[in-house]
């Protein structure tokens, strides 16, 4: 196989030439790290977002699903401590003008961890071990400095003042609705919200592909507990995550776990371990799962003067519940998975094929219906056939192109299955089954084809295992 960096520029290449993601803003010459998912990412991002919201809301009794704005009340990060401790490092090219974030510059030049270090002591390093800039190569880099990540934006007319922020995570939706939540679902402890939708960072060096981008999505559940039980759901939570992992396909040698010693931990958290996957570009957080403690509603307690506390029918008392929070980047979980999925394959004859080898279950394409010819009926009758194997979700009618060229095309778009119309079908109804991964055809009637696709593709239960640890480790929703 290919080194990394070739391998994640291929990836690169494959997305864009098959309609996974394109460069955005192409036609005005580009917009840096702007990227429009196409036909095939968008359906991967789909099959993404919904079964995580089966797997986590849906066959999950005690977690409630809500859609919150992207702009939220400006008192919010106020409150949550975003407008004053949501910052980077950042140090500034004085000949350039170019920014950086100074962390990424002293461990990319220096190897050394600068995560938690002071300003000061981050200046003191970038001068005395002659860190250079990037662009011009030069050490005429500025002091260190804070650069608070929210993007802000101006509101037409609002009582207080116009200046707003786009959300840098969905959580804060969840701390503001909790109260309704509460109210309108009769929630007892332990329960959750969950949330899935984009959030806004500006970050000062974006890159690597989708991986780190200024509008990104987010997936993640704010699960409320008493105090004394948060190391119970803390690991109850990351068991599901491990669950999750295993789920969507991604090697269990690939997926690490990085805790956070205390310097690193965000503002609000007293634990928080990380979910790594080792991308082409090295070993990167995937996903987070953070102990929040009660800070969050504490915080809007305090700074919008409502009661934001729960019955707790065991000690009769008023309490302000823990949080456990895991979230769940869609980008990362993509491109996670397009790493996953890539192969080469030398074939018995010494040509070179690409395949994405998606699970079934994910992949952005079902099915693809291929007339052998655009002749003697065979487009009308791959059309009938569409619309039969449509019930295992997006299916393809690929019509144009030799046979050979299409196999390929599905094979780097990673279709499980092909299903080929040819003049035997017009004789006796049957058709070609042609399997991805081992490229074997096999004739089978189209009487058949619902039962056999399903039995040998489709048949998956979605969340089965997750919904398992749920029951056993979490016995006490079964007696309510
Ligand atoms: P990093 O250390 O890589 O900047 P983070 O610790 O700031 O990430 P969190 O605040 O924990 O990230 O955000 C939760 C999840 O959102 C991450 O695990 C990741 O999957 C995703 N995420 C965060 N920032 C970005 C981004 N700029 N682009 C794409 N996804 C992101």
């Amino acid at each position: 196989m290919t080194n990394s960096s070739d391998k994640m520029d291929k990836i690169v290449a494959l997305c864009k030439r098959r309609g996974f993601a394109y460069p955005g803003s192409l036609i005005y010459g580009g917009f840096a790290n702007s990227y429009t998912y196409g036909p095939y990412g968008v359906e991967l991002k789909r099959n993404i977002t919904d079964l995580w919201w089966k797997t986590f809301v849906r066959d999950m009794p005690d977690v409630f699903g809500i859609d919150g704005d992207i702009i939220l009340h400006p008192k919010t990060w106020e409150a949550s401590g975003h407008l004053e401790q949501f910052n980077d490092p950042m140090v500034e090219d004085r000949d350039t003008g170019h920014r950086f974030r100074a962390d990424h510059l002293i461990e990319d030049q220096l190897g050394i961890d600068a995560e938690g270090m002071s300003l000061e002591e981050m200046t003191k390093l970038i001068r005395d071990k002659g860190v250079t800039s990037p662009t011009s190569g030069k050490t005429n880099l500025s002091e260190v400095k804070q650069f608070n990540q929210m993007f802000s934006t101006e509101m037409a007319k609002t009582s207080e003042g116009s200046k707003a922020y786009l959300r840098p995570e969905t959580a804060q939706a969840m701390f503001l609705e909790f109260k309704n939540i509460v109210d309108t679902q009769r929630c007892k402890l332990p329960f959750g919200i969950a949330q899935i939708g984009k959030a806004f960072r500006n970050e000062i060096t974006p890159g690597n592909f989708i991986f780190r981008r200024l509008e990104f999505e987010q997936m993640e559940i704010e699960y409320f507990v008493k105090k004394e039980e948060w190391e119970k759901y803390f690991d109850l939570w990351h068991q599901r995550m491990d669950d999750w992992c295993e789920m969507i396909g991604l090697n269990k040698k690939n997926v690490h776990i990085y805790e956070h010693p205390q310097e690193k931990r965000s503002h609000y958290s007293e634990k928080t371990i990380d979910i790594e996957y080792d991308f082409p570009f090295g070993r990167k957080e995937l996903y987070g799962l953070a102990y929040r403690t009660d800070f969050d509603l504490t915080q809007h307690q305090k700074h919008s003067g409502q009661a934001l506390h729960i019955h707790d029918e065991e000690s009769g008392q008023k309490l302000v519940p823990h949080v456990i929070e895991p979230t769940f980047g869609v980008d990362r979980t993509l491109l996670a998975l397009l790493v996953e999925a890539y192969q080469e394959e030398k074939l018995e004859d010494e040509t070179e094929r690409v395949v994405m080898k998606f699970m079934p279950r994910l992949a952005p394409v079902k099915v693809a219906v291929m007339p052998l010819m655009k002749k003697d009926g065979m487009t009308e009758k791959a059309h009938e056939v569409w619309k039969l194997v449509k019930i295992f979700g997006n299916c393809e009618l690929d019509i144009s192109g030799s046979i050979g060229k299409r196999y390929r095309r599905q094979d780097e778009i990673g279709t499980p299955v092909c299903v080929t119309i040819d003049y035997e079908t017009l004789e006796d109804g049957s058709v070609t089954v042609r399997d991805r991964d081992s490229m074997k055809q096999e004739r089978v009637k189209i009487d058949e084809l619902e039962d056999t696709l399903r039995m040998k593709y489709f048949r998956v239960c979605h969340s089965e295992f997750i919904s398992e640890s749920h029951t056993t480790l979490n016995k006490k929703l079964n007696q309510r």
